[in-house]
């Protein structure tokens, strides 16, 4: 987000749309995350252990972007709302699938949305969807060098997750070198190693979520506490 609307002065359809979402989100009291990753990176697994830390606190609900109900079906065992913004096969979310997908949720008993975007790290970043915070998830069995082959992605997080941290020292992933390329894009990002299997660094993510939370709630004269 913070990169984004600076460097577009004038703005498309699409983006007009995110802000018009963002204010929707704003309006209902919504704290509204994106997460993006490439496939296989294990999105829906933090999602769903991220889900189960967090839905004794608030009221969560899911978008997942996608073209099928599979991940659907996963997140809806665990109780909470969850919706598909189908992407009809694109490779990215838009605000136009968005706003649909929240025509079908009851916006007035959420309290943090999350949503999942399509598997791929190149044009998700380039479409803003009214969400307030990027979370970008690598994993280790990629490799290390996701932030040098993908800095528009990894530009505009606001935190980066560092998932099968339980295969560090199994791989050649090399985590100084991780760092170093997201740090040269961005000075004081978080970055956390976590496991969604073995739940390790959740503890530290999950406090993120709820400062950011927190935040984001005192930024529009809400008392949270
Ligand atoms: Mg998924
Ligand atoms: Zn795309």
């Amino acid at each position: 987000m913070k990169d984004f609307l600076i460097n577009q002065p004038i703005l498309d359809e699409l983006t007009k749309k995110g802000i018009a979402i963002r204010q929707l989100f704003d309006a209902h009291r919504i704290f509204a995350v994106n997460i993006m990753a490439s496939p296989g990176a294990g999105k829906t697994s933090v999602i769903l252990r991220t889900i189960e830390s967090l839905k004794n606190i608030y009221n969560i609900a899911v978008i997942e972007g996608d073209v099928v109900e599979l991940d659907v079906e996963r997140v809806r065992k665990l109780g909470v709302p969850v919706v598909l913004a189908h992407t009809g096969g694109s490779c990215h979310l838009d605000s136009i699938m968005m706003e649909q997908a929240l025509n079908n949720l009851d916006l007035e008993h959420i309290d943090i949305a999350i949503v999942e975007n399509v598997g791929n790290l190149i044009c998700p970043a380039n479409f803003y969807l009214g969400t307030h915070k990027n979370v970008v998830i690598a994993s280790v069995p990629e490799g290390d060098d996701k932030p040098y082959k993908y800095p528009s992605m990894f530009k505009g997080a606001d935190i980066v997750l560092l998932n099968k941290c339980d295969y560090l020292g199994h791989e050649a992933f090399h985590l100084e070198y991780f760092e170093k390329g997201i740090h040269q894009l961005q000075q004081n990002i978080p970055i956390m190693p976590i496991s969604a299997k073995t739940g390790e660094g959740f503890d530290g993510w999950i406090a993120w979520m709820n400062d950011s939370y927190r935040h984001h709630m005192q930024a529009l004269g809400v008392d949270s506490s």
